[in-house]
């Protein structure tokens, strides 16, 4: 790894699972970011591949639709010269009965190193993660997204995207220190929202949240401090948690550095939590003339899929003056690779 210029101390990384970001250090943030900035050099190299993770099995179990985190693991583990084996619910051993676990410990019997796991239910990663523990063999699982609860590995890529663009040379944390960050639309069902959460907060920026009541409710407001079940938050966050909350978009977009908008998840709303889509755009919609209130040099962010022309204007998304949509995708990969990589031991 000395060739990538990269120094990984051992001390910096001890995490088998990337599982949630709640109780995610400082200095674990600078070594992804690090880490990857490492791999974004790599991928600009005309052979874009390093043998890293050689002889090593990287499994994608998604039980859920995915068109950028699978692909996007997928190119990273073959970057890194990992075998990489893609599990197909549909037509799989589940439509035989077989169970989620099962289905883990039949890749684990094959010598799978790494599962990145996606599911439509919360908690299902920390499970098979737990079940791998206590079978005490060493697999890491990556939470790819589950149900509504986190998206660890698209916070780090929007975090990367974002401090890069900062300091392109050295990424890291700190660089949002002071920096005003609003995130807005669908709130409730995001998982992306809470990861960003506890990354964002734990940079020193200060987070604003807005949405329509129905998708932003007001417990919100203790997320960063509620206690949470199954994780230590780090004692050593150095000053409190910034969370603002607004039932309206101008507050959260008044010198905003950076706004993340969010898809409208509406596979995962079970009421009528919304007027219609027209009326959703006219309040909560980002345009070119709402972003007159945010910084000039703001930037807009989006995990995507994107609904164009609801959460975001069309023209606005494919604006490179504002949008770093496309980055955000490219930043994946190599964040990807960082992972995989801190994962699989962080040697060559
Ligand atoms: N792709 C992201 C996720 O899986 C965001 C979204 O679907 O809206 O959570």
């Amino acid at each position: 790894m000395a060739a990538l210029g990269l120094i990984v101390m051992s001390n910096d990384w001890n995490r088998r699972h990337v599982l949630s970001l709640a109780d995610f250090t400082p200095s674990e943030y600078d070594v992804v970011l690090q880490t990857a900035n490492s791999f974004r050099e790599v991928l600009s190299r005309r052979t874009k591949k390093v043998p890293t993770l050689q002889g090593q099995v990287v499994t994608n179990l998604f039980f859920e639709p995915s068109t950028r985190t699978r692909s996007s693991f997928e190119l990273a583990a073959k970057r890194l010269s990992a075998d990489i084996l893609n599990f197909a619910p549909g037509s799989s051993s589940l439509t035989k009965g077989e169970t989620i676990l099962d289905t883990a410990k039949t890749y684990l019997a094959m010598g799978t190193d790494m599962m990145v796991i996606r599911h439509k239910e919360a908690g299902v990663p920390q499970a098979i993660a737990q079940e791998m523990d206590r079978l005490g063999v060493k697999v890491g699982i990556l939470n790819a997204g589950d149900g509504q609860h986190e998206h660890p590995s698209q916070a780090l890529l929007d975090l990367f995207t974002i401090t890069t663009l900062l300091q392109p040379e050295a990424p890291r944390l700190k660089l949002l220190e002071g920096k005003k960050i609003a995130i807005v639309g669908d709130i409730l069902h995001s998982r992306v929202a809470r990861s960003n959460i506890w990354s964002l907060t734990a940079s020193g920026a200060e987070v604003h949240l807005a949405g329509p009541p129905t998708l932003l409710p007001k417990l919100f407001a203790d997320f960063v401090t509620a206690p949470k079940i199954g994780a230590v938050v780090p004692a050593a966050t150095p000053a409190p948690r910034r969370l603002l909350l607004h039932w309206s978009l101008e507050p959260a977009l008044e010198a905003a550095d950076f706004v993340m908008t969010l898809r409208l998840q509406r596979e995962r709303m079970t009421n009528h939590l919304l007027p219609t889509l027209r009326e959703y755009h006219q309040q909560f919609g980002i345009t070119r003339d709402r972003l007159k209130l945010c910084n000039p040099d703001v930037r807009v962010l989006h995990p995507g899929p994107v609904n164009r022309g609801v959460e975001i204007s069309s023209d606005l998304m494919d604006d490179p003056q504002f949008s770093l949509i496309s980055q955000q995708v490219t930043s994946g990969v190599a964040v990807r690779m960082a992972l995989l990589f801190l994962m699989g031991g962080g040697k060559v």
